[in-house]
This record gives structure tokens, C-alpha cells and sequence, in this order.
């Protein structure tokens, strides 16, 4: 289903703006922000930790934005990967660690190239906070699939990252069809159950001669990737 450029523009400008409103708060604890500013925050607080300026959105929204532009360049992958690597090239006031040491080599593999340094370890969010761009860009059903992959693997290639993004974009789509969140989250989860995401790496070439072991790595833990994102997605929907 096509979704009009008019409900995925409001889309982009609505994360831009709640990662702005959150700008000042993020990486602090409950308990910290309650010391900091004596109670919950019931109105907007400008700036943040890392020096962007009042109303500025941070990194997720700027790498959303650096993913746009580069599906602008009608480069695939590669084009992709040399936006990210202009962004990272600007200084911005926050990068990620693992986004960092990805983005070092400009290699497709260099994300898979990060997280076998970190010993299979490191699972953070950059590839998640900015995969809308794949939906905002206007894909849809496997094609969404396969582009969530392998953007999320540019920097974060374990599945646990693979796998949240792969959720995410199904969800969103879900969404944007007029499912209930609930609803929605169902289909989601059963389109990241379906999705061979070690394959779509490979076939994007985003595995290299020299990751055979990340390629086994990787393979050995995705039955749990996928478990522990269905565990956190429950929990998110018990929660509301
Ligand atoms: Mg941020």
C-alpha cells in the first residue's frame, strides 16, 4: 500500500520533533532527572548533554535525515553508506561508539566489522533510531524488509539490532494500514519471525570474505535475537 508523501512527511516531522522534546533528557535515569529538576517535567527543557541547541533534534533524527539523503543519491547501499559517512564527517555534537567505529572504514562490512571487534557484543540503538528512514523513504512489504536489514547492518549487525529494526518498519507499515497497535505489533513480530536477516546481509555483500566468523556468530544467536525482541515488544504493549 502506497502511503501518501503528505502522512510520511508529518511521520518524519513528528520524530524530528519528539527526539527535540527529549533531547535534554536522554541517557539520565528517572531518579537523575528528578534530582536535576526537582520532579517530574511537565514543560519543554532546551539543550542537552552534548551541546545541541534548544529545539535541535539529536543524532537519531540527523541520521534518519543523512538516510534520506542518501536514498536521494540512487546509489543502493553504497549511497547509504556514503551519507552516514558525510554526517559522521560534519562533527556531530554526538555519534555513537559503535556507529563510529563502523563508519570508520566506509566499507558495506564495516558495521559487521564493528561488532565483531566488540566480541559479538555491542547491540545499541543506532541502527533502530534511524530506520524509519527505510519506511519514510516509501518502501513496503519484503523490499522494506530486506533495506531495514541491511541499513540497520551498515552499523549495528547483531540480530538483536537486525531483528528490532525488521519489527519496527513491519510495524510501522502495519500502522500506517490502520491497524491497532496491538494488531499491528502481531504482524510485526510474525514478519521478523519469517525474515532470513543473515541471507539479506549476504546478499548485500554487507558480510565480506574475511567475516566468516561474524557470519557463524551471527547465526548462533538470532533464534534468541528474535526471542528477546518478541519478550520486550509484550512487555512495551503490557505496559500501555
Ligand atoms: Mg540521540
Amino acid at each position: 500500500m502506497n502511503v501518501s508523501t503528505d502522512r510520511r512527511l508529518m511521520a518524519l516531522l513528528s520524530l524530528t520533533a519528539a527526539d527535540a522534546l527529549g533531547a535534554a533528557t536522554e541517557f539520565s535515569t528517572p531518579a537523575a532527572l528528578e534530582q536535576k529538576f526537582g520532579g517530574r517535567l511537565r514543560s519543554y527543557v532546551g539543550g542537552s548533554v552534548f551541546g545541541f541547541a534548544p529545539g535541535e533534534a539529536t543524532d537519531d533524527s540527523q541520521m534518519v535525515a543523512a538516510t534520506l539523503l542518501g536514498y536521494a543519491r540512487q546509489d543502493g547501499l553504497g549511497g547509504i553508506l556514503a551519507a552516514l559517512c558525510d554526517w559522521a564527517g560534519t562533527h556531530p555534537p554526538d555519534v555513537g561508539a559503535l556507529t563510529r567505529s563502523a563508519l570508520t572504514s566506509g566499507r558495506l562490512s564495516g558495521g559487521v566489522e564493528a561488532w565483531a571487534a566488540s566480541h559479538y557484543q555491542s547491540a545499541g540503538n543506532g541502527g533502530l533510531m534511524r530506520i524509519a528512514a527505510t519506511w519514510l523513504a516509501g518502501y513496503s512489504a519484503a523490499v522494506l524488509t530486506q533495506q531495514s536489514v541491511l541499513v540497520t547492518g551498515l552499523t549495528h549487525a547483531d540480530p538483536r539490532c537486525i531483528y528490532a529494526s525488521v519489527f519496527f518498519t513491519a510495524w510501522l507499515e502495519a500502522l500506517s494500514q490502520g491497524e491497532t497497535p496491538e494488531a499491528a505489533a502481531q504482524a510485526a513480530l510474525d514478519v521478523m519471525d519469517r525474515t532470513e536477516a543473515r541471507s539479506i546481509l549476504l546478499g548485500g555483500s554487507l558480510f565480506g570474505i574475511e567475516d566468516r566468523a561474524a557470519f557463524a556468530a551471527f547465526g548462533e544467536i538470532e533464534r534468541a535475537a528474535r526471542a528477546e525482541v518478541r519478550r520486550r515488544v509484550h512487555a512495551g504493549l503490557g505496559a500501555t
